[in-house]
């Protein structure tokens, strides 16, 4: 009966009818899609599902949290892989849940409700989402940045703080409205720090009269010793001066204890801030743990060396939101990871389609890591090799604009650093609705 529903609901949202099998991939992130485009040439249906229409380069989410490109620049339409792999069909609709046992998936599809959708293979690519280490209410004053809406969110924050601080008569409000605080010294955090110093000693500079934006106080807070923990220390010492030199307060080894609309506590202390933003924990989303499997503390899923789910057949995960050991060594949640995770399910299913077994495990392909502190500085680790400087961040422009979904993207991107790296200005400086202050009675 369940498997009779299944099929409707799978007509009715117009995914073909089941003369192949059947791949479901759960998210249009950087691995659901790698998957997806494995799959190109084998003979079976792969129906995409992601909640979002569009594919989020979240690697350059910060440029768009602090104005220097919008948010069109760094995403790309799912749907349009249609149009490119006669296989493959996209389904906006959230999965809501999914039964192993029955091999079939809940998605909840817009103007249809809750349906159920058979398959044969499953992948799950789900990603994380942010983690506020068990305090939700932190969410309320400290936005993460995660989505185009959160980094859009964040813009707003960031620009109307500014003006509120031109038109107070209160010097302590004006203050609190130039007061930013970063909680979260990893890639993110350290990005944006960098990013916002660099926006408000060029670009905001000469745009106001009565308040100078460059006098605008940037905190950093980590509960660790250390600005990017997951790079060498030799590199962490080098960005955390740099940052210094950008203008950016670096305080390590503080803990925030409490975020409100007055700001946060940290360590005990008091710190009066308008705007403060998480940049500190992720947790996977909810699905990993829907597979009867085992999940780590962050609620990803344990998988084997082929990326399976315990003993159920067909069943992956991949991306962040999988678990992968390599060498003792967890492999790290990076877009590349992800890639390369997407990429080998796909091509493992493809193979099983025909067949033929597959006898080797997934092997995480270590490209190197990279960050960006502000403009003309950057740092690779790539096993021992370390760099900093001008010459990294070239060739951090270069992987991220030749990474961009579209070519579209990379066109659009390049043509806005190239403004922005001569003139200084941001193009992105929207807000949309009129910014208002805290109430005192809320503060
Ligand atoms: C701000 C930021 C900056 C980053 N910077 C870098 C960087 O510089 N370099 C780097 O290598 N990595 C970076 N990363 C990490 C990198 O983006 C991730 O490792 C990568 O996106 C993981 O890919 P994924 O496909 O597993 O998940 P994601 O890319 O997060 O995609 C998950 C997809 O699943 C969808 N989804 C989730 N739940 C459901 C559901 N229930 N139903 C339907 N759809 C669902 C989501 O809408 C999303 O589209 C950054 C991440 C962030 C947030």
């Amino acid at each position: 009966m369940a498997e009779a529903r299944s099929d409707d609901a799978a007509a009715l949202v117009r995914i073909p009818h089941r003369e192949h099998k059947r791949v479901i991939i759960v998210g249009g992130g950087f691995a659901g899609i790698a998957a997806a485009r494995a799959l190109r040439h084998a003979d079976v249906d792969v129906v995409l599902i992601d909640r979002r229409n569009h594919h989020i380069f979240q690697p350059l989410l910060y440029q768009v949290a602090t104005a220097l490109l919008s948010p069109a620049e760094i995403a790309a339409p799912i749907r349009q892989l249609e149009a490119k792999q006669r296989n493959l069909s996209v389904l906006l609709a959230e999965i809501t849940n999914v039964e192993v046992a029955s091999r079939t998936v809940e998605a909840s599809l817009p103007g249809l409700g809750v349906r159920k959708i058979a398959f044969d293979y499953l992948v799950v690519a789900t990603g994380m989402r942010p983690s506020y280490f068990g305090h939700d209410e932190f969410a309320r004053h400290a936005p993460s940045l995660k989505s185009l809406s959160d980094a859009e969110t964040i813009r707003a924050k960031i620009l109307g703080a500014f003006e509120l601080a031109a038109t107070t008569e209160d010097e302590d409000e004006r203050a609190r409205q130039m007061t930013f605080v970063l909680v979260g010294g990893g890639p993110t955090g350290v990005e944006l720090a960098a990013s916002l110093a660099q926006m408000v000693k060029v670009t905001l500079r000469a745009n106001f009269r009565r308040i100078d934006p460059a006098q605008a106080s940037i905190i950093l807070l980590d509960a660790g010793q250390r600005v990017l923990p997951n790079f060498a220390e030799s590199l962490s010492r080098r960005v955390t001066r740099r940052l210094t030199k950008l203008g950016v307060k670096v305080l390590t080894g503080v803990k925030v204890e409490t975020v409100d609309a007055e700001g946060v506590i940290a360590s005990g202390r008091r710190v009066r801030s308008a705007t403060v933003l998480w940049t500190a924990g992720v947790a996977a989303s909810p699905i990993p743990k829907m597979l009867c499997t085992k999940t780590d503390r962050a609620g990803r899923a344990l998988v084997d060396p082929f990326l399976r789910v315990g003993d159920t057949r067909g069943v992956f995960v991949v991306g962040d939101a999988a678990s992968v050991m390599q060498n003792e060594h967890p492999v790290p949640g990076v877009a590349q990871a992800a890639i390369q995770e997407g990429r080998y399910v796909g091509r493992l299913i493809a193979k099983e389609l025909k067949g033929r077994k597959v006898k080797r495990p997934f092997r995480y392909f270590d490209k190197g890591n990279m960050a960006v502190v502000g403009k003309n500085y950057a740092v690779l680790e790539r096993g021992r090799l370390r760099t900093s400087g001008l010459l990294t961040w070239l060739v951090w422009a270069f992987v991220h604009i030749l990474a961009l979904p579209q070519l579209q993207n990379r066109l659009r991107v390049q043509r806005q650093w190239l403004w922005s790296y001569f003139t200084g200005q941001r193009s992105s400086r929207l807000i949309p609705e009129q910014p208002v202050a805290a109430p005192a009675s809320d503060r």
